[in-house]
């Protein structure tokens, strides 16, 4: 090897977006959670993962990535099926003793808090919710899930049992490192308010979910 020969750098992470913070323990209804902190210096977002039980053993991991929303998740809110979606999947992660869950901070699809109550209200005059983003000006998802690559890495999960309805979260989870052993469905009981969004989710973002009138 000639004496000009650069040093070998390490090999350095494909995805270095997050950096780990720190773990505590996270008792539940359901079960006692190990919560996880990363920071996003590119947004400032803050992001977190809730695991159960030993899931850097290799074997595939009940999963569930779901993006933040704070009107359903924290303030019931009968518009979507966030919160019992939610719910449900740390309820089958307690169920199993084993799990992961991970939080991202991009709500509303992805146009924030703000405009989703602009959206919400365009809804209120009668768009569904893929035209109503569109006619703020924004795509009917603009989540990034690449995010899910330097969570995963970090808690040692390299294949998932994904609980989704959405086809394009599974496609999208198809091109990061991680494997997706199964879908698992998360069926959720529709109210006279999500009824509309739930169908729109089904006939504009190929949702699997029943159609129902
Ligand atoms: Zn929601």
């Amino acid at each position: 090897m000639s004496s000009n020969t650069p040093p070998v750098e390490p090999a350095t992470p494909a995805t270095a977006a997050l950096e780990y913070v720190d773990s505590c323990n996270l008792p539940t209804t359901w079960a006692n959670f190990r919560m996880h902190a990363f920071f996003e210096p590119a947004t400032g977002k803050e992001h977190i993962a809730l695991t159960l039980g030993d899931v850097a053993n290799g074997q595939p991991v009940l999963a569930r990535i779901h993006s933040e929303c704070l009107t359903g998740d924290a303030l019931f809110s009968q518009r979507c099926d966030c919160g019992p979606q939610l719910e449900m999947a740390l309820r089958k992660i307690a169920e199993e003793g084993r799990g992961a869950l991970l939080y991202l901070r991009q709500e509303g699809r992805g146009i924030g808090l703000l405009n989703k109550v602009r959206a919400y209200h365009l809804q209120d005059d009668g768009a569904d919710t893929v035209e109503a983003n569109q006619q703020l000006g924004f795509a009917a998802d603009l989540r990034d899930y690449s995010l899910c690559d330097p969570m995963l890495r970090h808690l040692g999960i390299q294949s998932l049992r994904l609980m989704t309805n959405n086809p394009r979260k599974l496609a999208a989870m198809e091109g990061l490192k991680v494997t997706i052993s199964e879908h698992v469905p998360l069926i959720i009981q529709r109210n006279p308010y999500n009824n509309r969004y739930l169908n729109t989710k089904i006939s504009k973002l190929g949702h699997m979910l029943s159609p129902e009138l």
